[in-house]
């Protein structure tokens, strides 16, 4: 559907319930249009929050001296799968830090391990900034898709949440080079930033009709306390739900999950979530002690301990929103 910048612009304010009520029906529409009623798990594997990078919201940001770091072991991180494996999860998303301990070659292992073990899963990648050349070796080891949020469309929003080291201009050559190195990418962004205007939601809107992404992460700001943006409030949740639906209006076949960011704001958030688009799940693999270590913001929601119980429990929740599990792998529709 076709939305000019003026009708964009009022659905993001909107506060009038039936409208509001209205996107999320037009974004569940969109989605079923494409996925019918399926519903689809990612297993999350956090492997590392070592990292090289310091922006401004992040709890692991390599200023935070406070945090405790840890790294899993390529064995760790082959049981994580085989866990999520036993529980029918056919994607493994790898999420991590830019950890430089985790150089090409050693990534180049583990990603092969992984393919050699599960030929038929989809193994995600979400690790930062890389050359070209390391995505396009990651891809020939086997990975499929790749997770990289622009963050923020504007040079200046970026500039406000990043240090100088890093720019917009590489995010974007990134996800350039992983769309034409023939990943399924997926981009996205925060809501609820500091300095962050409806204008700029909008841009992040259009930015995302203009790449295209396979798949689309939308979840509230929410400050870590041992970071320059630790008093800024959280972002609002009828906003943020409101961008998700836009999101999925404006990219009807995207995979867009319901973020673990959704859920630490609200404890039904992952129902608001599916209820406003959203048909992706990701339950957490990590295993408990390192989970708790992976702080990017304060209070985030851990998953409880027991994984069968947790798996379980999201598909009661899925069905109750008369929706269906579904243990495929859930590729993009093309
Ligand atoms: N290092 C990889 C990267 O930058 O893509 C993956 C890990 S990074 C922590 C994953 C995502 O977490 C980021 O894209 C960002 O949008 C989100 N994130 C980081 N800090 C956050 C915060 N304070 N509130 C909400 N989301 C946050």
């Amino acid at each position: 559907m076709q939305l000019n910048d003026d009708e964009l612009l009022r659905l993001i304010t909107t506060e009038d319930k039936s409208e509001i009520e209205s996107l999320f029906a037009q974004a569940r529409k969109a989605r079923e249009d494409y996925y019918g009623k399926s519903i689809y798990f990612r297993g999350l594997i956090e492997f590392t929050n070592y990292c090289k990078n310091d922006c401004y919201y992040c709890g692991i940001r390599c200023s935070n001296s406070k945090l405790e770091r840890y790294r899993l072991s390529q064995n760790e991180i082959l049981d994580c799968c085989r866990r999520g494996d036993k529980l029918g999860y056919k994607t493994f998303v790898l999420q991590g830090g830019e950890d430089p301990w985790f150089s090409d070659e050693r990534l180049a292992q583990i990603i092969s391990a992984i393919r050699s073990e599960f030929p038929e899963h989809a193994i995600t990648l979400s690790i930062g900034e890389h050359s070209r050349g390391s995505y396009e070796l990651f891809f020939r080891e086997g990975a499929n898709r790749f997770l990289l949020r622009h963050e923020t469309s504007s040079v200046d929003h970026y500039a406000k949440l990043h240090p100088p080291s890093m720019t917009l201009e590489n995010r974007k050559r990134c996800l350039r080079d992983l769309k034409e190195t023939g990943y399924q990418t997926g981009a996205g962004f925060m809501v609820g930033t500091p300095h962050q205007t409806l204008e700029l939601l909008l841009a992040d809107l259009r930015y995302l009709e203009e790449l295209q992404p396979e798949m689309a992460g939308v979840g509230p700001f929410i400050p870590h306390k041992d970071t320059p943006f630790a008093a800024h409030p959280a972002g609002n949740l009828s906003l943020s739900l409101k961008m998700l639906a836009l999101v999925r209006i404006i990219l009807p076949k995207a995979l867009i999950p319901a973020t673990t960011a959704i859920s630490t704001i609200a404890s039904n958030g992952r129902e608001l979530a599916l209820n406003a688009g959203a048909n992706v799940i990701m339950p957490n693999l990590t295993p408990q002690t390192n989970k708790k270590l992976y702080q990017i913001y304060d209070h985030k929601l851990t998953d409880e301990d027991d994984a069968v119980e947790n798996h379980l429990r999201l598909v009661e929740m899925i069905r109750s929103a008369g929706l269906e599990p579904d243990m495929g792998r859930g590729d993009a529709k093309r």
